[in-house]
């Protein structure tokens, strides 16, 4: 709102020096002296006003747009204030859409070191206590990695098909289905977890099971269903589970859809 005041005042100023210009000439001397009093008087306004009138041939469209900048802007921040409270939870991450270079988050470390999104923390930990409750034990076995760890598990997944025999572009290509190329990983931003039976009281059918029908609940969800592959891009993964929140969560699961397809329905 300073601006267009501004542009106000400038407008003001504007038209006292058109005034000026269409000031008879035939006037007399104490009128001009009175009239020149009026005119030094504004010269020095003038002299605090940024833009000239002359090189500002736009100065009222300026001023409308700023009016209407200021309106839009504030529309945007409510929009922006509801969709900011969302839009860590639902950034898409695949491997189409890179983290962004500057995404930054803060961590908490769970019991066994890994760490997670300090933001999940308490769903995470609420929906383990309820599955525990229901005498199925999970456990997370990954949680938040850097771009270096990423890495790192690509290159040994690489590796590994080498050794079986693979070429070098052959065991890339292969790698890739299992590993998420670097930037790619939704662990690299700490709202996604893989997790694990403990292998001692659940078994891994009894973990996921679980998972998959009430993990919602708690805003999490199965985030590479079988039935999705080609729009994920990522293979069955039933231990990976991904933090949207809980309405979100909810409608994915009730409709049976993936992140990308809520995504675009919301969009
Ligand atoms: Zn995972």
């Amino acid at each position: 709102m300073k601006e267009y005041w501004n542009d106000n005042d400038f407008s003001r100023n504007t038209r006292h020096k058109k005034r000026k210009r269409h000031t008879p000439h035939g006037f007399t001397l104490i009128l001009c002296c009175c009239l020149t009093a009026v005119i030094l008087a504004f010269g020095l306004t003038v002299n605090h006003i940024p833009p000239a009138a002359d090189t500002q041939p736009d100065a009222h469209l300026s001023e409308n747009i700023v009016t209407n900048t200021d309106f839009d802007t504030s529309l945007a921040a409510d929009e922006q204030s509801i969709t900011d409270e969302t839009a860590w939870c639902l950034i898409l991450v695949n491997k189409w859409n890179h983290i962004p270079e500057d995404y930054e988050a803060d961590f908490t470390e769970l019991a066994n070191g890994q760490l997670v999104d300090t933001r999940i923390y308490p769903a995470l930990q609420e929906m383990l206590d309820a599955a525990r409750s229901d005498n199925v034990y999970p456990v997370v076995v990954s949680g938040y990695r850097t771009v270096e760890k990423q890495q790192s598990l690509m290159s040994e997944k690489i590796a590994a098909y080498k050794a079986e025999g693979y070429s070098d572009a052959a065991a890339v290509f292969k790698a890739e289905t299992w590993v998420a190329v670097p930037g790619t990983s939704e662990h690299q931003l700490g709202i996604a977890v893989d997790i694990n039976a403990d292998g001692i009281r659940s078994t891994g059918e009894e973990v996921y099971k679980w998972l998959d029908q009430n993990s919602y609940k708690f805003g999490f969800i199965r985030r590479y269903p079988a039935d999705k592959t080609e729009i994920t891009g990522v293979i069955d993964e039933p231990w990976h589970y991904r933090y949207v929140g809980i309405d979100a969560a909810t409608e994915i699961y009730n409709q049976g859809i993936c992140l990308e397809e809520y995504l675009n329905k919301i969009n």
